[in-house]
C-alpha cells in the first residue's frame, strides 16, 4: 500500500511538473517566435523603404538623362550646357551632367572638358537599360566617389547615399546591391560579405548573432541587418502578454492533477483500486452447536489484504464502502471467496453452511440474490448453506427489505439479523420481516454474570426469538460461564473466542475436519422457520 501511495505521489508529481512546464515552454517559445517575427517585418519594411527610395532615385536620374538625350541643342554649345545645368539643379539626386562623344568626355554640367577623361568601366546595366558604373571618382570636381548612370551619349553622377536615403536607427545596418550581389551603397556599415551570403536564398531570418531580413524587388536587394539582442526588449513584452496564460494552463494542469491524486489517494480511492485489484478476501469463524460442539458452519468475514501484506478489519473500510456505494462490489467478492475457498467442502458436508454479511445497499436492491444465485449455479453448493446475516441499519427501506427476505428465503436460503438489540428498531417492527434467526450481539452476551441491568435483557431476547419461532446464534462468547448460561437458556449456536478466532479458510476446514472426527456430521441443514 505505502509502495502504491509513493507510486502514485512520484507519478503525479511528474504529471505535475511536466503538465506545468509544457505549457510554459509552449508559451515561451510562442513569445520568441513571435517577437522574432514582429522584429524581421519591422527590418522587411526598412528594406522595401529602402529598395523604393532607390528606385525613386534611379528613376529621378534617368529622366535627367532622358531629357537631355531629347535636347535637340548642339552638343556643348550653350544652351546644350544651360540645360545640363537646369537639370542638374532641379533634379535633386543629379549632381553632375556629362556629354561623351566617342567616348570622350566633352562637356558637363560645368563647362566644357579639357583633358582625356574616357567613359568608365560599365559596372552594371539596369532592366531599362541605364549603364551604371559605381564608385567612380568624378574627374571635374574631385568630390566622393559617385555612382555614374549613363545613357545614349550623356551620364549623370549621384551621391550614392542617395540610393540608400532612409532612416534606420544606428544597430541596423543596410546594404542596397543590383540583382547580382554588387554593392551599391550601404548604410550603417553593413557586413557585404554577409548580405550577399543570404541575398540568394531571400529569406528573413537569424544568423549568428544577428538577425536579417532581404528584399528584392525590379533589379534591387537589400539586406537590412541588426543583432538579435534588439529582439530581447519585444520578446518581454511578448512573454508578459503569453505568459500568464501559459501559467492559467499550467495551474489548471497542476490542479487537475492534484484532484485526480488527492481522488485516488483518498480513502475511497484506496478502496476503489483495492475492489479494481480484488484485494479482499474470506476469513470464517466457525459457529458451533451449543449442546454438542460440533462445527455447522462459519460466518464469512471479509478482510482487506494490502499488497503490503497488511491485514485490515472490515470495521475500517466497511463503513466508508457503505457509504460509497462499494460495498456491492465487495459483497460480490466475498461470495467469489466463499465459493473458491469452501466449495469443496460444502460439497461434501450438507450439513455445513457459511453465513455472508450483506448491506443496506444489497438488500434494498436485492440485487445480491441475483448474484448469488447466478454463482451457486455453476457449483454443487445448495442454496440451503448460503445463510445471510443482516443488519437493522439494512430494513431502513422495510418494504424492500421484505421483499428481498422473502426471495431469500423463498430461494432457500437462512436469514438472521445481526447485531440484534443495538439498534432503534423495536421488535415489533422487525416481528413482521421474514427471517429465521437472531444474532444475540456479543454486547449482550458480555453482560452474562455480571448482574448488571443488561443481562436481563439478554434473557428477555432469548425468550422472544423463542416465542417468534426464530434459532438464535450468540455471538463474542469467550468464557465457558457464558456458553453454559446460553445453552440452559436454549440457545442453539454459539460463535466466539472461546470455539475460534475467525481462521483462514484452510485453517477452517482443519478445524472443520476435526469436528467431524471427534464429533461427527450435524444433521442436515435446519430451517426452523420456513
Ligand atoms: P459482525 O457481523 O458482528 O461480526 C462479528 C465480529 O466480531 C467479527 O469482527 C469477529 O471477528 C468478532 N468476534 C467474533 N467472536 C469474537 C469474540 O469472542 N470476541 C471478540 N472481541 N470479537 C469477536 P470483524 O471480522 O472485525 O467484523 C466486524 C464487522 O464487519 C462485522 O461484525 C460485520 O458487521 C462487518 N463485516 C465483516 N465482514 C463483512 C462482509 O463480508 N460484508 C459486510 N457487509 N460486512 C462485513
Ligand atoms: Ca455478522
Ligand atoms: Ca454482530
Amino acid at each position: 500500500m505505502q509502495a502504491r501511495r509513493s507510486r502514485v505521489i512520484v507519478l503525479s508529481v511528474l504529471l505535475a511538473t511536466v503538465g506545468a512546464l509544457i505549457p510554459l515552454a509552449v508559451m515561451g517559445y510562442a513569445s520568441w517566435k513571435l517577437a522574432i517575427n514582429k522584429e524581421l517585418r519591422v527590418l522587411d519594411a526598412a528594406g522595401n523603404d529602402a529598395i523604393a527610395r532607390a528606385h525613386f532615385t534611379f528613376a529621378d536620374a534617368r529622366k535627367a538623362l532622358v531629357d537631355m538625350e531629347a535636347s535637340g541643342a548642339a552638343r556643348c554649345s550653350p544652351a546644350h550646357l544651360a540645360l545640363m545645368r537646369t537639370l542638374t539643379i532641379n533634379t535633386p539626386s543629379v549632381e553632375e551632367i556629362g556629354y561623351f562623344d566617342n567616348g570622350k568626355l566633352k562637356c558637363t554640367s560645368w563647362g566644357l572638358t579639357e583633358g582625356d577623361i574616357g567613359k568608365a568601366r560599365v559596372d552594371y546595366v539596369t532592366p531599362d537599360g541605364v549603364e551604371v558604373t559605381l564608385r567612380i571618382q568624378p574627374a571635374v570636381t574631385h568630390a566622393k566617389p559617385m555612382v555614374a548612370l549613363h545613357l545614349g551619349s550623356h551620364n549623370v553622377l549621384v551621391t550614392p547615399s542617395r540610393f540608400v536615403d532612409v532612416g534606420l536607427p544606428p544597430d541596423v545596418s543596410l546594404a542596397l546591391t543590383n540583382s547580382t550581389g554588387l554593392l551599391i551603397d550601404g548604410k550603417n556599415s553593413p557586413d557585404v560579405a554577409f548580405a550577399r551570403r543570404h541575398l540568394e536564398q531571400k529569406a528573413d531570418g537569424i544568423d549568428g548573432s544577428d538577425m536579417f531580413a532581404t528584399v528584392a524587388d525590379g533589379g534591387l536587394a537589400a539586406v537590412v541587418t541588426e543583432p538579435v539582442t534588439k529582439v530581447y526588449s519585444r520578446l518581454r513584452g511578448e512573454l508578459l502578454l503569453l505568459l500568464p496564460a501559459g501559467l492559467f494552463i499550467a495551474a489548471f494542469i497542476v490542479g487537475i492533477v492534484v484532484y485526480f491524486s488527492r481522488r485516488r489517494l483518498s480513502p475511497r480511492g484506496e478502496l476503489e483500486i483495492g475492489i479494481h485489484k480484488r484485494e479482499f478476501l474470506v476469513h470464517y469463524q466457525p459457529i458451533v452447536e451449543l449442546s454438542t460442539g460440533v462445527c455447522v458452519g462459519a460466518e464469512a468475514l471479509v478482510r482487506w489484504k494490502w499488497p503490503s501484506g497488511t491485514m485490515v478489519r472490515p470495521d475500517l473500510f466497511i463503513p466508508l464502502a457503505e457509504e460509497t456505494g462499494l460495498i456491492t462490489a465487495i459483497t460480490d467478492q466475498v461470495v467469489d471467496g466463499v465459493i473458491s475457498d469452501l466449495g469443496r467442502t460444502l460439497e461434501q458436508d450438507r450439513s455445513l453452511h457459511v453465513a455472508i454479511n450483506i448491506s443496506a445497499d444489497d438488500i434494498k436492491t436485492g440485487r445480491f440474490l441475483d448474484m448469488v444465485s447466478l454463482k451457486l449455479k455453476k457449483t454443487g453448493i445448495r442454496n440451503e448453506q448460503i445463510w445471510f446475516e443482516a443488519t437493522e441499519r439494512g430494513f431502513i427501506d422495510i418494504d424492500a427489505a421484505r421483499i428481498s427476505l422473502d426471495r431469500a428465503r423463498t430461494a432457500g436460503h437462512s436469514v438472521a439479523i445481526d447485531d440484534f438489540g443495538t439498534g432503534y428498531s423495536s421488535l415489533q417492527y422487525l416481528q413482521g420481516l421474514p427471517m429465521d434467526a437472531l444474532k444475540i450481539d456479543k454486547s449482550f452476551v458480555d453482560t452474562i454474570g455480571k448482574g448488571t441491568a443488561t443481562s436481563a435483557v439478554t434473557s428477555h431476547i432469548i425468550e422472544m426469538a423463542k416465542e417468534l419461532g426464530l434459532f438464535t446464534v450468540a455471538e463474542g462468547v469467550e468464557t465457558e460461564e457464558q456458553a453454559s448460561y446460553l445453552r440452559e437458556h436454549g440457545v442453539t449456536f454459539g460463535q466466539g473466542w472461546l470455539f475460534s478466532k475467525p481462521l483462514t479458510a484452510a485453517d477452517f476446514i482443519k478445524f472443520h475436519a476435526a469436528s467431524v472426527a471427534r464429533y461427527g456430521r450435524a444433521a442436515e441443514v435446519i430451517r426452523v422457520a420456513a
